[in-house]
C-alpha cells in the first residue's frame, strides 16, 4: 500500500495537506475492498474446485454401477446356462433310469431263457430285436458318456460363475464402502469450506465495517477541511494569476537579460584577452630577460670554466709510497690546490676545486646551470681532461648506483623541460660519437665501424653537420640507459681491450634541445656535448711504434688543437685553428660565439702521477685564463705567455 505525501511550498499547505489526508483514507477504503473482493473471488475458485471434485466422485460411482450391471448381465446369463445344465441333468437322469430298468430286465436270465427258448421257437426275428436293442443300448451308453462330460463341464462353468460373482459381489461391497468414505470426505469437506467461508466473509465484513467507519470519520475531517480550504482556494487562484502574468512577461524579461549579459561578456573576453596579450607581452619580457639574466650569470662565471676534481685513493693502491698525501686543498679557498712536486709545493688557482670526498651530485650542482642554458639555445660543450685513471669516465659516465654527469644531465633536461609545458615543447635527442686516430665512428649506428664524416650545412649557415650520425629521441630514464648500453656495446665490439681502447679515444655524448613555443611561435634549439676525453699522458715517443705510436699522436694532435682553439678564442684571433683536429672541427660551433665551456680537469692523488697532474694542472691554469676581466687577466696573461698555447704535455 502506498500512501503518497507530498510537499507543498506555497502558502496553501496546510489546506492541501488535509485534501491529501481525505484522499488517503479514501485510498484505504478502497483498497481494503480490493482487498476482501479477492478474498471471496479466492474461496469462489476454491469452491469451484471441490464441486469439481464432487463431479468427479459422481462420475466415478456411476462407472462403478455401469461395471454392477454389466456383471448382473452374465450373472443372468450364468444363471439360464445353469438352468439349461439342470434341465439337460434331468434328462439324463431319465435316460439312466431307462438304462437302470434295461440293466435290471437283463438280470432277469430265467425269465430270458424261458423267453430265449420262446424266441428261438418264434424266429429270428426276436434274435434281430435283440441286436437293435443292444445297439441301441451302445448308442444310448456313448450319448450318455458325452452328457456326463457335458454335465461335467457345465458344473464347472457354474462353479467359475458362482465364484466369479460371489468375488463381483465384494468388489461392489468395496467400492460402495469407498463411495461412502469419499463421500464422507466430500460432505465434510465442504462443510468445513463453508465453515471457512463464512468465517472469512464475517472477519471481512467487521474489518470493512470499521474501515468504513474510520473513513466516514476521516470524511467529515476532509468535509470540514473542504470549508477551510475555500478561502485558501481563493489566494491560491489569486497567486496563480499573478503567477500567469509574470510567466507572460518573462520571455520578454529573459531576452533582455541574456542581450544584457551577452553584452558583458563580450566585454569581459575583450577586456581579458587584453589583458591576456599584455600578460604575454610581459611573460616574452620576463623570458628575455631571465634568459639575458641565466646568460649574465654563465658568463660572469666565465664562457670558459677550469674545474678540477682530485679523485680518491681507491682500494689496492695502497702502495707506501703512494700513500703519500701529495695533494692538498686550503680550507678558506675552494679555488687553490697545493701539489707537492719533488719537495716543492706548487698552488693552482682555478674556478673551483673538488676533494677527493665530493660526491657526484655535488660536482653536478656545479655544472647544471651550463645544462639549463641550452634549453634557452645556448651550445655547451663539458671536457673531462686528465691522464689516464684520474677519474675522467667516473666524472661523467659514473657507476649505475651513481651515475655521472651525462645521466644527471639528461635526467635534469627531462624535468626542466616538461616544467616548461604546455607552453613550450621540447624534443631532445643524443648521439655518441667516438672519435679514434682522427676519425669518427658512430657508436649508436648499425655499423659502428662505419666512418663518418664531418661536413658544412649546405644552406650557407656555416653550421656543420655530420651525415649518417644517428640520433635518437628521448623521453625517459630508461631511453638513456638504453641509449648508453647501445653506445658501449658498439664501443666494446670495435676493440680487444675496451678499457685501453677509451683511454686511447674521445668520447662525446652529443644532446641537442630543440624547443617550440606554441603561444609565441618561438623555437631554440641547443646544443650539450659531454666529452670524455682520451688520457693526456705524455707518451714517450722514442719508446713507441706502429699503432701505438700512431694513438700518441693522435690524440697529441687533438688535445693540442684543443688548447690552441681555446687560446685563440681567448686571445679573439680572427682565425681560430677548428679545422686542426677532429674533435674541435666537430664542436666548431659548440665551442665559438655564445657557447659555453666547461673544462673538469681530472687529478690522481698518486705521488707516480704527480708529474701528470702538474702537465693537467698547468693546462688548465691556462685555458682558464681565457676570457678573464681585464683586473686580473694581466697577470695571467703573463702567467700563460711564457708557454705555448699547446696542452702541457705536448711543451
Ligand atoms: P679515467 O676514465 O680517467 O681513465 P676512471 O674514471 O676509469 O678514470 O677512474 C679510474 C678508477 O678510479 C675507477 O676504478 C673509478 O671507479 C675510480 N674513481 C675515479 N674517480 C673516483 C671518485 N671520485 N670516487 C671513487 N672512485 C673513483
Ligand atoms: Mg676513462
Amino acid at each position: 500500500m502506498t500512501i503518497l505525501i507530498l510537499e507543498w511550498s506555497n502558502p496553501l499547505n496546510k489546506s492541501c495537506a488535509i485534501h491529501f489526508s481525505c484522499v488517503s483514507q479514501l485510498f484505504i477504503f478502497c483498497s481494503v475492498m480490493l482487498h476482501l473482493s479477492q478474498d471471496v473471488e479466492a474461496l469462489r475458485g476454491e469452491l469451484c474446485r471441490k464441486d469439481e471434485e464432487c463431479r468427479e466422485q459422481e462420475r466415478r460411482l456411476a462407472a462403478l454401477e455401469q461395471q454392477v450391471q454389466e456383471r448382473t448381465g452374465v450373472i443372468v446369463q450364468l444363471q439360464q446356462q445353469l438352468e439349461e445344465a439342470a434341465q439337460r441333468r434331468q434328462e439324463l437322469q431319465l435316460l439312466r433310469d431307462g438304462e437302470e430298468t434295461l440293466s435290471r430286465q437283463a438280470a432277469l436270465p430265467l425269465q430270458v431263457k424261458y423267453v430265449t427258448k420262446t424266441v428261438e421257437v418264434e424266429s429270428a426275428q426276436s434274435k434281430q430285436a435283440l441286436i437293435e436293442a443292444q445297439a441301441h443300448n451302445q448308442a444310448l451308453q456313448e450319448q450318455l458318456s458325452v452328457q456326463r462330460q457335458l454335465l461335467r463341464e457345465l458344473e464347472q462353468q457354474l462353479h467359475e460363475s458362482q465364484r466369479s460373482s460371489s468375488q463381483l459381489r465384494q468388489q461392489i461391497l468395496v467400492y460402495e464402502g469407498e463411495m461412502e468414505r469419499a463421500q464422507g470426505q466430500l460432505e465434510a469437506e465442504m462443510q468445513s469450506l463453508e465453515e471457512e467461508k463464512n468465517r472469512v466473509i464475517e472477519e471481512a465484513f467487521i474489518r470493512a465495517e470499521s474501515e468504513m467507519k474510520a473513513v466516514h470519520e476521516n470524511l467529515a475531517g476532509v468535509r470540514m477541511n473542504l470549508l477551510t480550504l475555500q478561502p485558501a482556494l481563493r489566494t491560491l487562484t489569486c497567486d496563480y494569476n499573478c503567477l500567469k502574468r509574470q510567466v507572460q512577461d518573462f520571455p520578454y524579461m529573459l531576452e533582455k537579460a541574456i542581450t544584457e549579459a551577452k553584452q558583458e561578456i563580450c566585454q569581459v573576453i575583450g577586456e581579458v584577452s587584453s589583458a591576456n596579450q599584455e600578460l604575454l607581452r610581459k611573460y616574452k619580457r620576463e623570458m628575455n630577460l631571465r634568459k639575458k639574466c641565466h646568460n649574465e650569470l654563465v658568463r660572469l662565471k666565465g664562457n670558459i670554466r677550469v674545474l678540477c676534481r682530485v679523485r680518491p685513493v681507491c682500494a689496492g693502491e695502497t702502495d707506501a709510497a703512494d700513500t703519500k698525501n701529495k695533494v692538498t686543498f686550503d680550507p678558506d679557498d675552494d679555488a687553490v690546490l697545493y701539489l707537492s712536486n719533488k719537495g716543492k709545493l706548487m698552488t693552482f688557482e682555478l674556478d673551483k676545486v673538488f676533494p677527493t670526498q665530493a660526491t657526484q651530485e655535488e660536482v653536478f650542482q656545479e655544472v647544471q646551470s651550463l645544462v639549463t642554458s641550452c634549453i634557452d639555445g645556448f651550445n655547451v660543450c663539458i671536457f673531462a681532461y686528465g691522464q689516464t685513471g684520474s677519474g675522467k669516465t667516473y666524472t661523467m659516465e659514473g657507476v649505475p648506483e651513481d651515475p655521472g654527469i651525462n645521466q644527471r644531465a639528461l635526467r635534469l633536461l627531462f624535468s626542466a623541460v616538461s616544467e616548461k609545458k604546455p607552453d613550450w615543447d621540447y624534443k631532445i635527442t643524443v648521439s655518441m660519437v667516438e672519435i679514434y686516430n682522427e676519425t669518427l665512428r658512430n657508436l649508436l649506428g648499425d655499423n659502428p665501424n662505419e666512418k663518418l664524416d664531418i661536413k658544412m650545412c649546405p644552406d650557407g649557415s656555416g653550421q656543420l653537420y655530420v651525415p649518417g650520425l644517428t640520433e635518437f629521441t628521448v623521453e625517459s630514464v630508461e631511453d638513456i640507459n638504453k641509449v648508453f648500453d647501445l653506445g658501449h656495446m658498439n664501443r666494446a665490439t670495435a676493440c680487444t681491450n675496451l678499457n685501453e681502447h677509451s683511454s686511447r679515444s674521445h668520447a662525446l655524448l652529443i644532446v641537442t634541445v630543440a624547443g617550440f613555443n606554441s603561444s609565441t611561435g618561438h623555437r631554440t634549439s641547443g646544443k650539450l656535448n659531454l666529452v670524455d676525453l682520451a688520457g693526456s699522458e705524455r707518451i714517450t715517443k722514442s719508446g713507441a711504434e706502429g699503432s701505438r705510436l700512431r694513438e700518441a699522436q693522435c690524440i697529441n694532435k687533438s688535445l693540442s688543437a684543443l688548447g690552441d682553439v681555446i687560446n685563440a678564442l681567448r686571445s679573439k684571433h680572427s682565425h681560430v685553428p677548428f679545422r686542426n683536429s677532429r674533435l674541435t672541427y666537430l664542436l666548431q660551433d659548440s665551442l665559438s660565439g655564445d657557447s659555453k665551456t666547461l673544462m673538469m680537469v681530472q687529478v690522481s692523488p698518486l705521488e707516480s702521477n704527480v708529474s701528470e697532474s702538474v702537465c693537467s694542472l698547468k693546462f688548465a691554469q691556462r685555458v682558464r685564463s681565457v676570457e678573464i676581466g681585464p683586473s686580473s687577466s694581466s697577470r695571467r696573461q703573463a702567467e700563460s705567455s711564457s708557454t705555448s698555447s699547446s696542452p702541457t704535455h705536448d711543451a
